[in-house]
């Protein structure tokens, strides 16, 4: 990717590169970084974390200021007279368009509610009807730890034994990213017995984006009812939930949507179920709004995905979540920023793999005796129609390697991040990060392998 072109000079050619300039960059105070010493000016980092927390706009920070300032001055009055019209009583009508827009799903279909995984309870209580016949939840193996408490949880909660109810699809022996053919056949082989198969979008480790639409195809095929969990899928690849029939989704907003931490979450539910899967579990905000404040006592829903909506939303969050999502639109959407990514991320994998310390992916199986020699190797898919914005770097095992690079690169001011086992990922954003930041996070990363010990000789 690239070809001859320079950093400088493919950024130079980036039409989004102004966006950058919307965001806080974190300085090197932040991370102890040396940067500090040499300029004696409190330098940006390289961040690229952005699948973790996202960078703060300066939009959303100026938008959570006019809230503060609305909250100061008319307090209760905010709800329902608003000086930006953004009452708090439906401000987050106001984000469902463009979160809409991300899933592909018409506005009914999202609410922009909660966090993600006490939504995922909540889709799951009225998703999750398990029968005799048909009870399993067919997920992958390496699951998010989160999701697979809430899965194993509620199997046990309807009386079925997780050990035998949950199926777990794996990746083969000594690999890191599951083959569609042993997803599908899985769900072939569980199908007729299997009640919800629950995936991710982007799986958080490996970066492997899983065949959606083909998933749900074959899962709908067998009777089953197909979710996904978009933590890391929303506003970093492209997705058509409601054309490609999937029944609901989850997610959270802190991540590539940049909401600021534990930021509002979100649901979909297709419209095709309104009247078969109702919400189960009601709270006043999922009522009718025209009622709402006659305070009956009889539950009427709102139709659509508001139905599951409980409580009142924050009004500071949803603000937030709202500056943020106002430049997605203006960076032309979903599809502008994935062009982007896609050149980005191909980049950042462009440089990696010149390193000398680079493991080709053909070899990717060998044993982790060899790979000790030699360094890491990337473990996410090379296809870009199989990833998103995100490199895994896979370290030999037991050598301390992974911490000592994180550290390293830390204390240079690239921030990666570090999963254990054995993982560093790198996450190029479309909307904030530039060609300029990969070439530095490869060119740190040589410099603090150069200098390492052993094994790296
Ligand atoms: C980030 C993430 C979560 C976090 O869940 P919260 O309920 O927002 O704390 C859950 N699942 C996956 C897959 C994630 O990537």
């Amino acid at each position: 990717m690239g070809g001859h072109l320079s950093a400088q000079e493919l950024d130079a050619q980036d039409g989004l590169r102004n966006f950058r300039n919307e965001f806080h960059l974190p300085v090197a105070s932040a991370t102890g970084a040396d940067l500090l010493g040499s300029s004696g000016v409190d330098e940006p980092i390289t961040y690229l974390v952005g699948n973790s927390l996202g960078l703060l706009s300066k939009r959303s920070q100026q938008l959570i200021n006019e809230e503060l300032s609305v909250w100061a001055t008319r307090a209760v009055e905010g709800h329902f007279n608003h000086p930006k019209h953004r009452e708090w009583l439906s401000i987050t009508d106001k984000l469902r368009p463009t979160l809409a827009e991300l899933v592909g799903a018409y506005e009914n279909e999202v609410a922009c509610m909660g966090t993600l995984t006490a939504n995922l309870h909540l889709l799951m209580n009225s998703f999750y009807k398990p029968s005799k016949e048909r009870y399993k939840i067919i997920c992958e193996a390496k699951a998010f730890p989160s999701d697979q408490y809430a899965i194993k949880s509620q199997i046990a909660s309807h009386g079925f034994n997780p050990v035998e109810a949950l199926i777990e699809i794996s990746p083969r022996q000594r690999e890191h990213i599951l083959h569609e053919a042993d997803i599908l056949a899985g769900i072939e082989e569980h199908g007729d017995t299997t009640a919800v198969v629950l995936f991710p979008a982007v799986q958080y480790y490996t970066g492997q984006w899983f065949p959606m639409e083909k998933i749900t195809r074959i899962a709908k095929a067998k009777g089953c009812i197909v979710g996904f969990d978009l933590a890391h899928g929303i506003g970093n690849v492209p997705m058509k939930l409601h054309d490609w029939g999937v029944d609901f989704a989850v997610w959270c907003s802190y991540k590539y949507l940049n909401s600021g931490p534990g930021g509002i979450g979100g649901l979909f539910v297709h419209s095709k179920w309104e009247t078969d899967y109702p919400p189960k579990y009601h709270g006043w905000w999922g009522h009718d709004p025209k009622t709402r404040f006659k305070m009956p006592p009889d539950f009427v829903g709102v139709p659509g995905a508001a139905g599951f909506q409980q409580s009142n939303p924050s009004g500071l969050l949803a603000a937030a979540l709202l500056g943020s999502l106002q430049l997605f639109a203006e960076a032309g959407g979903i599809t502008a920023l994935r062009a982007k990514s896609i050149r980005l991320t191909g980049y950042l994998e462009s440089l990696l793999v010149q390193s000398k310390h680079f493991v080709p992916s053909e070899r990717i199986s060998l044993n982790n005796e060899e790979r000790k020699k030699t360094g890491f190797t990337i473990i996410t898919p090379q296809n870009s129609d199989e990833r998103g914005a995100q490199l895994s770097l896979l370290w030999p095992s037991g050598e301390g390697m992974m911490q000592r690079v994180f550290t390293g690169m830390r204390s240079r001011g690239v921030l990666g991040d570090e999963r254990n086992p054995d993982v560093i990922r790198f996450s190029p954003v479309p909307l904030y990060n530039s060609f300029a930041d990969c070439e530095r996070a490869a060119r740190v990363l040589e410099e603090v392998l150069d200098l390492a010990e052993a094994p790296f000789k």
